[in-house]
């Protein structure tokens, strides 16, 4: 038979086979977060159109060529949300989180949705964890948010991600800089994609973030921000390196880094690898001071980040990072026929209560196939259960690493003895191990 619907393009399936590389690094972004005193936030998967065009701009890519946008019936427009940011923000507003004292530290992991070329490392439905902090104005919070996606990265067993920095100014840097990009690109209008044409005047930063070909050839020379920082943008980001050396990250200063969302002001940074190809940015962030007050709120300073998952995954995989396995079956139960098989249930039932992983046979399989079974469950004992030893009331609990045979009485005691034998064979697995190594 075939399939007759198949998954959109650029969406993937995380199977049951897969999904403990998910499970690793959900576990390492939330110690991380947790450690640096960031709080969990959840957020609609969908926003209203105009948040994401007032904040993530409206001359970007985002939002001139990548938004996922539905109409409901009436006559309002809503638009899945293509990042995290937004969204964060304005519930942060809108509970009046703004109140609560300063900084505020949240963080998520979420879908994104975004209508690009699929390709490996860059999907239509991807997933970011992001880090946000809100109401912090000193570059030690620059610092501390790029410590934090450090550590994230760190803790994931990744090596060889590069930091590149740079600050793309405030409004009043920002003023000079633009008219020196309009003197550049100007005499090559003529050339630049039909976008970065129209952009040339509303927003010509955004040229030098465009993908297209030709226009990052003209780009090349474009003028860059850092010669035209105003004497506050440049103390900032001298304080940001300062911090970063007390904090023993290092970095590189990149100053074509603009970043491809309208809200970022001073301090933008990428962590980037060669390891996975052209899609090499894992995480990118930025401090985006304006924002806050863009979407109604009070002037507040805030900054974070944002990290592909799926291209973390695929650098740890790259790069040949364990990941955590899901811990097996502890105990399989193999019955012989249907008295057995009701014997079985009543003793995982019990086992299942006393906080054991333990599974038998549903399916009437023959016992060769139940230890088939058993052994692709990772089961680290079995018992076979039969007439003999439901008469007996004693059975053999096999362990499966190392194949001995310890007789335990089918009794109250059982849990109790049957774990005294669980501790023993982790720490046997321990011992191995130290040997090993
Ligand atoms: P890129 O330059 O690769 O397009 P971006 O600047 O659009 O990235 P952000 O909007 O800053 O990316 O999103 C933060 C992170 O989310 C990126 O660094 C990347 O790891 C991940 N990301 C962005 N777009 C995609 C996508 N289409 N598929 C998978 N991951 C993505
Ligand atoms: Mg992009």
């Amino acid at each position: 038979m075939a399939l007759t619907v198949k998954r959109p393009k650029g969406t993937q399936d995380i199977t049951p086979a897969e999904i403990y590389k998910w499970h690793t690094v959900e576990r390492v972004a939330k110690e991380s977060a947790e450690q640096f005193g960031f709080r969990e936030i959840r957020i609609p998967t969908f926003e209203d159109t105009g948040l994401f065009v007032r904040s993530v701009g409206d001359t970007t890519d985002v939002v001139q060529k990548e938004m996922y946008t539905v109409s409901a019936t009436g006559d309002s427009t809503f638009t899945l949300r293509p990042e995290g940011t937004a969204g964060t923000i304005r519930a942060i507003i809108e509970n009046g989180i703004l109140n609560d004292g300063f900084p505020q530290k949240v963080f998520y992991m979420l879908s994104c949705f975004r209508h690009e070329k699929p390709q490996a490392g860059r999907l239509r439905e991807f997933h970011q964890f992001g880090c946000e902090m809100i109401g912090a104005q000193n570059a030690r919070a620059d610092a501390d948010i790029i410590a934090l996606a450090k550590s994230v990265i760190d803790r994931a067993g990744l090596k060889n991600i590069q930091l590149n920095i740079n600050s793309i100014g405030c409004k009043k840097c920002r003023a000079d800089f633009h008219k020196a990009l309009v003197d550049y690109f100007t005499p090559r209008k003529a050339e630049l994609c039909e976008t970065c044409q129209e952009r040339l005047d509303k927003n010509p930063m955004r040229i030098i973030d465009c993908k297209s070909p030709i226009c990052s050839e003209i780009a090349k020379d474009a003028p860059v921000i850092l010669d035209y920082l105003c004497d506050e943008c440049k103390e900032h980001f001298n304080e940001l390196q300062e911090n970063l050396k007390a904090m023993n990250i290092e970095y590189s200063i990149n100053p074509k880094i603009v970043r491809g969302l309208d809200y970022y002001t001073k301090t933008v940074f990428e962590f980037i690898t060669t390891d996975i190809g052209a899609q090499g940015t894992v995480c990118g962030g930025g401090r985006y001071d304006g924002l806050i007050e863009t979407l109604g709120g009070a002037p507040t300073p805030a900054l974070g980040f944002g990290m592909g998952l799926e291209r973390l995954i695929l650098t740890m995989e790259s790069q040949g990072v364990e990941f955590e396995q899901p811990s097996g079956c502890e105990l399989y139960i193999a019955p012989m026929g249907d008295k057995a098989a009701r014997a079985a249930a009543s003793l995982v039932a019990r086992l299942r209560e006393e906080g054991f992983y333990t599974e038998y046979d549903l399916i009437g399989r023959s016992l060769k196939a139940q230890m088939k079974y058993a052994d692709k469950i990772g089961a680290k004992f079995v018992i076979v259960l039969g007439d003999n030893e439901l008469e007996q009331k004693t059975v053999k609990v096999k362990n499966m690493t190392t194949g001995e045979q310890t007789e335990l009485a089918l009794d109250d005691s059982f849990g109790d003895k049957f774990s005294d034998l669980l501790m023993a064979s982790i720490f046997d697995k321990l011992d191995r191990e130290e040997e090993q190594k």
